[in-house]
């Protein structure tokens, strides 16, 4: 019975929360383990795709989703110097979040359930279950592992995997500015881009209009950090875009600190699951961010595992991890490749802006497929 299964999830980000919240509403046992000493205040602003609020808003955090998100219908597209690109692209609806209120939103209903200070180093397969072993002495045994450690996910390395990270030859820049700061912040709505000379700047309102989020994607030849943490330097950014449309100017002479961050692609994993332990989120499927899916296919993973996972016997969890596995690999391997495609799309922009927006119109019809999906009804299917 699933009373007795007990679950270790190594990684307290997105997807590692939203799936110790599903498998718990669902009566499994849930412990997750995170490297970092206590929450951290890291990340910017980040999309929630309407696939996956819609499984967020089915739970008891319905009411607290609604407050910390901000709506947006389409993306409005300009050229480098402001002329409209429209209308581009059907009006699909989609959210928006601050890293940081999302993390907290979660921990304020499940902190009793997250052990900090717990850096995972191995994950040992036993006859039942398997043995974690953390960098501060600690071990435990669980039933079912899900590694939703990130892009240099530990786990994936323990069963076998390798990702073959390739640079996009591009940095991208984040920040965030207080609305405030901006003359013209009170009449911004949704997601802005403005794109040319193989650039692109996007920015959107956060934290109920008080923060405007941006991302700078810029050419760069030399290889980037990926990480979440390197600093990155105002004034290169602001040369990067010196005689851009004037809000793009100003909003990056309002910028205290900007973060840079390297673009890398992974081809698709061959599998995910392994006996008993399981990947989910960017330790499973990582993805380039031009389609603003990373989170959702992480909060997709965590919410069709619970699912499948649920009034499962011991014996059964290797049999419902491939049965996740195979469910969620190809969808996710379409996501990862209009990812991929997007990027390609909005750095070569080039061309008169009528031809841009029936290409941006012909690849998001194609991609369309993506926004309406419940994953909770595509798990519950193969049941
Ligand atoms: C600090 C940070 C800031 C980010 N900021 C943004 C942003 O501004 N915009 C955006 O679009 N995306 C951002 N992301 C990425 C985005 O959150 C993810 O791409 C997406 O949500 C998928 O999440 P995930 O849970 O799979 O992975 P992640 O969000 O990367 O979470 C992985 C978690 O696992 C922990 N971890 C890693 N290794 C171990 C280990 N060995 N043992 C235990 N714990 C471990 C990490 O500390 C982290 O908390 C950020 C990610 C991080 C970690």
């Amino acid at each position: 019975m699933t009373e007795g299964l007990n679950i270790a999830i190594v990684g307290a980000g997105i997807g590692g929360l939203s799936a110790a919240l599903a498998l718990s509403a669902r009566g499994m046992n849930v412990t997750v383990f995170e490297g970092a000493e206590s929450p951290r205040e890291a990340g910017a602003g980040l999309s929630i795709p309407p696939n996956a609020l819609i499984l967020l808003k089915r739970t008891s955090l319905c009411a607290e989703i609604e407050k910390i998100t901000t709506r947006s219908q389409g993306l409005t597209r300009r050229t480098s110097q402001g002329e409209p690109i429209s209308p581009g692209s059907p009006p699909v609806l989609s959210y928006q979040i601050h890293r940081v209120e999302l993390l907290e939103m979660f921990l304020g209903v499940m902190k009793e359930l997250v052990r900090f200070g717990h850096r995972c180093t191995a994950v040992e397969e036993r006859t039942t279950g398997a043995r974690l072993t953390f960098a501060n002495g600690a071990v435990c045994d669980a039933d079912v592992v899900i590694g939703a450690d990130g892009i240099h996910s530990v786990v994936q390395r323990q069963i076998g995997l390798t990702a073959r990270p390739t640079s996009e030859g591009i940095v991208a820049y984040r920040g965030l500015v207080q609305s405030q700061k901006l003359s013209w912040a009170a009449k911004l709505r949704g997601l802005n881009m403005w794109i040319g000379d193989g650039r692109s700047f996007i920015c959107f309102p956060v934290s109920q209009g008080r923060l405007i989020n941006i991302v700078a994607f810029v050419p760069s030849m030399r290889d980037m950090e990926e990480t979440w943490f390197a600093p990155g330097d105002v004034e290169t950014l602001s040369g990067e875009y010196g005689d851009w449309d004037a809000p793009v100017r100003e909003i990056i002479a309002a910028l205290e600190h900007t973060f840079r961050w390297g673009i890398y692609d992974r081809p698709p994993l061959p599998y995910w699951s392994k006996g008993c332990v399981t990947l989910l989120g960017d330790a499973a499927h990582p993805m380039v961010p031009h389609f603003g899916q990373g989170a959702g296919q992480a909060i997709e993973d965590g919410f069709a595992l619970a699912v499948l996972l649920e009034h499962a016997r011991r014996d059964e969890v290797p049999a419902r991890l491939q049965a996740y596995q195979n469910l969620r690999l190809g969808r996710t391997r379409g996501v990862q490749t209009a990812s991929r495609l997007a990027g390609r799309f909005y750095r070569s922009a080039a061309g008169n802006p009528l031809e841009q927006a029936e290409r941006m119109r012909e690849w998001m019809s194609a991609a369309a497929w993506i926004f309406p999906y419940d994953a909770e009804e595509a798990a519950a299917a193969l049941r």
